[in-house]
């Protein structure tokens, strides 16, 4: 708390009292802090794969370079951390433009089964790398005033997360339903449900999901070339507009991530 103390005067230059202004400044402590945290993660992420990178290139020219068996699986992590920093440094950016709020909205009316039918289709070869089996039930015509590209950030997350934590043979379905509101109006909200058979979340860790850089498994979703921001951005994106995102999960049983959006803005 800050109390700032300032003496007021009557304009005949006779004693009025005493102002005195509170501010709270507990708020921008804790956006200070947030920001320092999130300076010092960012740091973090960043130098771990620049670490393998140097060290490998080192080890390659201290001498390494001369097998060519050796040369290769090195160049090949080299070349896969260089991916991960170029994803890390792209879903930075796009985190740090959606919470400043510098991203512009186009709202046009999407039609969701031709919507969702799209977006398995985009993943269908690495579902199949899995034996996974993608599948959808949504009814017909239900539309929804959105941001299209936004929205398929959206779901394209939540699906490759529920294939990436998923076990060879495993099932992602999403589902859209409507939800009716009041009788006599068609539905104001709808539901979007990916759910998945896969690994599921432990309770403790299910409220800090959404979190930038949280991950259950830090060496699974390094592994699966995650970020841990995934979630964060797609959590921002359904903020934009104007939905709800919650999470519920069983450990060995799977996930299921629930969105309900506005029909229209
Ligand atoms: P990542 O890039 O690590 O996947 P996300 O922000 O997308 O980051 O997800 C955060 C963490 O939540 C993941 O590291 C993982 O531990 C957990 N998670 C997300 N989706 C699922 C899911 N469908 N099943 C199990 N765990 C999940």
């Amino acid at each position: 708390l800050e109390v700032n103390l300032s003496p007021m005067s009557h304009v005949d230059g006779e004693w009025a009292g005493v102002l005195i202004v509170l501010h709270d400044i507990t708020a921008m402590r804790r956006l200070e802090r947030m920001r320092s945290e999130f300076v010092a993660n960012v740091s973090h992420e960043l130098k771990t794969p620049i670490a393998a990178v140097k060290g490998f290139a080192e080890t390659l020219l201290a001498g390494a370079l001369n097998d060519k068996e050796t040369a290769k699986s090195f160049l090949q992590i080299i070349f896969d951390e260089s991916e991960r920093l170029n994803r890390l440094i792209g879903d930075i950016l796009e985190l740090s433009k959606i919470e400043s709020k510098r991203i512009p909205m186009h709202f046009s009316p999407v039609e969701m089964k031709s919507f969702v039918d799209r977006q398995l289709h985009m993943l269908k070869a690495e579902a199949d790398k899995k034996r996974i089996e993608l599948s959808m039930q949504v009814d017909d015509d239900i539309y929804i005033e959105a941001d299209e590209d936004r929205l398929r950030q959206i779901v394209i997350n939540l699906l490759s997360n529920g294939i990436n934590y998923t076990p060879e043979g495993g099932k992602v379905k999403v589902q859209v339903e409507p939800i009716v509101v009041h009788p006599d109006v068609d539905y104001e909200r709808v539901r979007i449900i990916i759910s998945d058979t896969g690994m599921g979340i432990p309770k403790k860790d299910l409220p800090r999901i959404f979190e930038r850089f949280y991950r259950v498994d830090k060496a699974r979703s390094r592994s699966s070339g995650g970020t841990g921001l995934g979630l964060s951005i797609v959590k921002h994106l359904v903020e934009l507009h104007k939905g709800t995102i919650s999470v519920e999960s069983e450990v060995g049983l799977g996930s299921r991530f629930t969105i309900e959006l506005p029909v229209i803005h």
